[in-house]
């Protein structure tokens, strides 16, 4: 490699959108070759948000800072915090897999243990491919969930968490808040996976317009719904929040169900991320005005 190929945040947009578009890995793996994702959400967050060092307190000192990630695995490309960028991708789920998994009680529709399983090979071929492209532009690039060092840690707070939650990514990013069942609600739902990488580029960082880190759940914006509560098969969402560990052994259990009903190694479930208000949008009316309008809500008065 030469020199640098400037790269915009327009065209990672771009980047993003053609993989998905070409790839040949972008498939459910059914007989008709149905695609896994047909569009994506991207949003950028500065390396020296004040949100990385909140995220320490919050989930934990475990999870990473962008740089801490990237210095650990670019140490041959120093930088500051400032220089670099979190770029950050939503794949919302197409409509057709997610009208299946509405009709599932227990276990989840063969389509969405498919996307759980080959949606998400994708999703981390999405990430290699926009590190290799960053690299082979003249940008030192990193994704978090792929490093060796990447693992589980038990935190007293959440049962468990990571060193780095692509969940959090998103949300600083501008892309979401989490709902009542520890979901990222996005403009496109809460049905989707999502992806990121740190990379050393300077990109406009996209705005977050939310109050808080929950302002897009009706249960915290308003005090209503709950509605994942009841769609929840393993009791594992409450008032009180989402139970990881009730929720990690029914997706356990449903691998055998997944074997057996539809023939391939999967798990999954996602009840929870469908038949919801939050599905496929943001529920709360003045959330949705605040992104029409491009302006910033104030934080919502205390619920009476
Ligand atoms: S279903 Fe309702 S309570 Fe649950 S996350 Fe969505 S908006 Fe919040
Ligand atoms: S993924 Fe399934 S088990 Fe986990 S909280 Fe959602 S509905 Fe419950």
């Amino acid at each position: 490699m030469t020199g640098k190929i400037n790269m915009t945040g327009n065209s990672i947009r771009s980047l993003i959108e053609a993989f998905i578009v070409e790839s040949p890995l972008n498939t459910m793996q059914t007989r008709n070759s149905d695609p896994a994702w047909d569009q994506s959400l991207v949003g950028f967050a500065s390396g020296s948000d004040p949100i990385w060092t909140q995220y320490k307190e919050y989930v934990g000192p475990f999870h990473w800072t962008p740089w801490e990630v990237f210095n650990q695995n670019c140490s041959d490309t120093p930088a500051n915090a400032d220089q670099l960028t979190v770029i950050s991708w939503i794949l919302p789920q197409r409509q057709d897999v997610r009208k299946s998994n509405r009709k599932s009680g227990t276990y989840p529709s063969e389509e969405w243990a498919r996307i759980r399983v080959f949606g998400e090979e994708f999703n981390v071929a999405l990430r290699l491919h926009v590190v290799k492209t960053l690299q082979e532009s003249g940008y030192a690039a990193v994704a978090p969930m792929l490093t060796p060092n990447w693992t589980i840690v038990k935190s007293q707070r959440f049962s468990y968490a990571s060193s780095w939650s692509e969940r959090h990514a998103a949300h600083a990013a501008g892309l979401g808040t989490f709902g009542l069942c520890d979901g990222l609600i996005t403009q496109k739902g809460k049905a989707m996976r999502t992806g990121s990488v740190v990379a050393k580029i300077s990109i406009p960082p996209t705005q977050r317009l939310y109050s808080d880190h929950r302002a897009w759940c009706l249960f915290f914006a308003e005090g209503t719904c709950g509605k994942c509560i009841d769609r929840c098969p393993a009791r594992a969402i409450t008032e009180a929040g989402h139970d990881k560990e009730k929720c990690r052994q029914h997706l356990q259990r449903s691998r055998e169900y997944v074997k057996e009903t539809y023939k391939f190694e999967g798990y999954g479930c996602g009840l929870c991320q469908v038949g919801v208000p939050c599905e496929a949008g943001i529920p709360v009316k003045a959330a949705r005005e605040a992104v029409k309008t491009g302006i910033k809500p104030p934080p919502p008065p205390p619920l009476a």
